[in-house]
C-alpha cells in the first residue's frame, strides 16, 4: 500500500504512515473528541487518521509539509464529500511560530508525528501563549518512556514538559503497525498542559535547569557553578538549606526541587 500514484515514502520527512486499523481505533478512542471540538493534527500523511478524526470532531485543521500528499489528501476529502477538515500546506514549527495562523482559542492535538521533530514540536506546543487543552501524540517509544520517567530518571526533555503540563504514556505500538516499518517501536503519550501559570519565570527554570544538566553524569555543584558562573561553595550551602544532597547527579532531583533552585537562584543570574 502507500504507493498510490507513483509515489513512494519520503524518510527525510519521517514518513512511516498508520496501517494497523485497530491502532488508529484506540487512538480515536483515547482522544475522546466531541463535536464541539477542533483538533490539529500534525502530518496527516494520507490521513490515517484524519478521516476518523473528522467524524468524531467538529473541525480539523491539519498542516502538511509534502505538497504532494497535501494535494492527494485534499482530493480523497472532496472525493468522500469531507467538509470539516481544512489540509493547511506547510512547515508545522513555521505555522506555530507564526502569530497569523488560524488557531481557535480551544484546540486538541491528535498526531502520529515525524519523528524528527518530536522535541521541538512538544517543546513549541507548550510554550504557546494558547497551548493545546490536551496533546497526544504517536512517538519513539524510548522518547515516550523519557519524557514520562519518574523521579532519579529526569532529564532535560522530560523536565521541560513536566515543567508546563502532566504527561503519561497510554500504550504502546509495535512497529509493524506502520508502513514502511520504522526502525523502532512507538507509544502514544497524553501531554495536558497545566491552566495555571508557572511558578517561576521560564527563563530563570531552564537557564538553571539546563545549567544543572551540563554535564549529566557529574555531580550538581559543578555543573551549576561552571554553567552559571557562581561560587561552588556557596551553591553547596544552598543546596543543603534547601534539603537537596549536594552529591546528588541532575537525574536524581525533582521538578519541585529544580524550582525551588530556580527560585532562589534567579537573582544571581545574568
Ligand atoms: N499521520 C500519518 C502520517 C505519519 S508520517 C499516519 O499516521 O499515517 C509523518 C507525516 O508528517 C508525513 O506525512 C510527513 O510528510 C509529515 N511531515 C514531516 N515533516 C513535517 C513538518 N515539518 N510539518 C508538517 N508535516 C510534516
Amino acid at each position: 500500500m502507500i504507493l498510490r500514484k507513483g509515489l513512494l515514502p519520503n524518510k527525510r520527512l519521517g514518513q512511516n504512515f498508520l496501517v494497523n486499523q485497530g491502532i488508529i481505533k484506540k487512538i480515536i478512542v483515547a482522544a475522546a473528541l466531541t463535536k464541539t471540538d477542533t483538533v490539529l493534527e500534525i502530518g496527516p500523511g494520507h490521513g490515517a487518521l484524519t478521516f476518523t478524526l473528522a467524524k468524531e470532531a467538529g473541525k480539523v485543521v491539519a498542516i502538511e509539509k509534502d505538497r504532494a500528499l497535501a494535494e492527494i489528501l485534499r482530493n480523497e476529502l472532496a472525493e468522500r464529500n469531507i467538509t470539516n477538515v481544512e489540509i493547511i500546506e506547510g512547515d508545522i514549527l513555521s505555522f506555530l511560530d507564526d502569530p497569523h495562523s488560524p488557531l481557535p482559542p480551544r484546540y486538541h492535538v491528535v498526531a502520529n508525528i515525524p519523528y524528527y521533530l518530536t522535541s521541538a514540536l512538544i517543546r513549541q506546543l507548550l510554550e504557546l501563549t494558547r497551548p493545546p487543552e490536551r496533546i497526544l501524540l504517536t512517538i519513539q517509544k524510548e522518547v515516550a518512556q523519557r519524557i514520562a520517567a519518574h523521579s532519579g530518571k529526569e532529564s532535560i526533555l522530560s523536565l521541560a514538559v513536566k515543567f508546563y503540563a502532566d504527561a503519561r504514556i497510554l500504550f504502546p505500538i509495535s512497529r509493524g503497525s506502520f508502513s514502511p516499518v520504522p526502525n523502532v517501536d512507538s507509544a502514544v503519550i497524553e501531554i495536558i498542559p497545566r491552566k495555571e501559570s508557572s511558578p517561576i519565570p521560564p527563563k530563570a527554570f531552564f537557564a538553571v535547569m539546563k545549567a544543572g544538566f551540563l554535564a549529566p553524569r557529574k555531580k550538581l555543584p559543578g555543573n551549576l557553578a561552571k554553567g552559571l558562573s557562581l561560587n561552588k561553595e556557596k551553591i553547596v550551602a544552598l543546596l543543603s538549606e534547601l534539603g537537596i544532597n549536594p552529591n546528588a547527579r541532575p537525574e536524581q532531583l525533582a521538578l519541585v526541587q529544580w524550582i525551588s533552585l530556580a527560585q532562589h537562584l534567579q537573582a544571581h543570574l545574568a
